[in-house]
């Protein structure tokens, strides 16, 4: 078949994604509604409406309040038209999702799994989970896209891990070519960050209304998501943010996992925090941390929060200094990047409020006050299933991107079609 017959003029078809776009991201939406705000004459804007519906992706949703005459119809995104399958790998866990088309979950499931034992057995289990998820919850639904998000950095554009310092044996496999040839879908790749970045813009309303975000995750290692003007930003390779291997001078003589000496990573970050926990319950440095130490055989960093809730001077220092080396390397971006709201997720910033508010007063104090006048600094608000969020909504907004959408509508579903995921478009955020 000749392709080039199925193509939609662009202008139409921008047309067609701002009506898209708006109904998508309302609750119910009616016709003279979307005229004021897509800017859109009425007959266009009815014409878009019409191939929607005809397409089979926006439905009447209701009846909205009548402004004088007939009252008009609420339209919305028509959801269960397909799913999305979503996985967020971490390290030592990862949750599986199946979702509708308005990103709603509907359903997931969590189960640990060690990402070093390499792609063949970690993205073997998620195709396993997978499969009983859409036999539970969407026998013979079409897949519309694969959503994977993993803790490395990963090349965008081409979906490959490049040299991930805890993923031995995934540096540049082809994990978008395996899934989307398994699922017979368009299949995006991203970080793990990235993801939990647009899963905050997607679904918490104040990071949506602030449209400029930091995300910064506190787990293991370190790591931040850049969102400018309401879009991820990735930068040219796809590793903007990689805030963990930044230098500070307090930690030059400590070797990180990178191979460098002197990482923020290797100094505060949560396998630094449960190191230097060990050391000091080891020399007698810390009687709570050493209490712990010898009823469990370990130490880790959430360890260190217990400690420093029960009063224990050393590991609430550990954890104060932690926060205080974040918040001076926060508060340069904050100075660079002028965001609108700081968002702190991961393991260390969820176990307590000790670290939270150590980087709360370095970046206050360390940044110039027309840069922190309005800005807001707050723990995450969405729980473990943030990064799946993410994974669902990077396979949206890549679907609905106007270019792409003229790639898919002319035959009516992305399903079947591995080839739209490809880095030639512009991706959108
Ligand atoms: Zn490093």
């Amino acid at each position: 078949m000749d392709d080039r017959k199925h193509l939609v003029p662009a202008e139409r078809m921008d047309s067609l994604a701002a009506v898209l776009g708006a109904i998508r991201n309302s609750q119910g939406m009616t016709q003279p509604q979307l005229t004021r705000l897509v800017g859109l004459g009425r007959s266009v804007v009815a014409a878009r409406v019409a191939e929607l519906e005809t397409a089979g992706l926006v439905t009447q949703a209701g009846i909205g309040p009548s402004t004088g005459g007939r009252a008009p119809r609420q339209l919305r995104l028509r959801g269960e038209a397909g799913v999305v399958v979503a996985a967020d790998i971490g390290a030592t866990g990862m949750e599986v999702g199946v979702a509708d088309l308005s990103g709603r979950l509907i359903e997931h499931v969590a189960e640990p799994v060690d990402i070093a034992d390499g792609p063949e057995v970690v993205l073997g289990r998620v195709e396993e989970v997978v499969a009983g998820l859409l036999s539970r919850v969407a026998p013979g639904q079409a897949i519309w896209g694969v959503g994977i998000g993993v803790p490395g950095p990963v090349e965008f554009s081409t979906g490959l891990p490049v040299a991930p310092p805890i993923m031995p044996g995934w540096d540049a496999y082809p994990i978008r070519e395996r899934m989307s040839r398994r699922w017979s879908a368009p299949t995006w790749v991203d970080n793990d960050v990235n993801l939990l970045a647009l899963g905050e813009l997607r679904t918490n309303p104040t990071a949506a209304l602030a449209q400029d975000i930091l995300y910064v995750k506190i787990g293991t290692g370190i790591g931040a998501g850049l969102v400018s003007a309401g879009r991820l930003h990735r930068g040219s390779n796809g590793c903007a943010g990689d805030i963990g291997h930044v230098a500070v001078a307090e930690a030059e003589n400590v070797i990180c996992r990178c191979g460098n000496a002197g990482c923020l990573e290797a100094i505060a970050g949560g396998a630094a925090l449960a190191r230097e926990g060990r050391r000091l319950a080891e020399s007698g440095g810390s009687p709570a941390m050493a209490e712990i130490l010898i009823a469990t055989g370990t130490l880790t960093a959430a360890d260190v929060t217990t400690a420093a809730e029960r009063g224990d001077a050393a590991a609430r220092a550990l954890l104060a200094r932690a926060g205080r080396l974040v918040g001076t390397t926060l508060a340069t971006l904050v100075s660079f990047y002028n965001p609108a709201l700081v968002v702190l997720g991961g393991g260390v910033v969820s176990a307590g409020d000790h670290v939270l508010a150590a980087i709360r007063e370095s970046v206050y104090r360390r940044s110039l006050p027309l840069a922190t006048r309005t800005l807001r600094i707050e723990p995450s608000s969405l729980g473990d299933t943030a990064g799946l969020a993410g994974a669902v909504h990077v396979v949206l907004d890549g679907l609905f991107d106007p270019a792409r959408l003229a790639r898919w509508l002319p035959y009516g579903t992305p399903a079947g079609r591995p080839e739209l995921a490809d880095g030639d478009v512009a991706v959108a955020a």
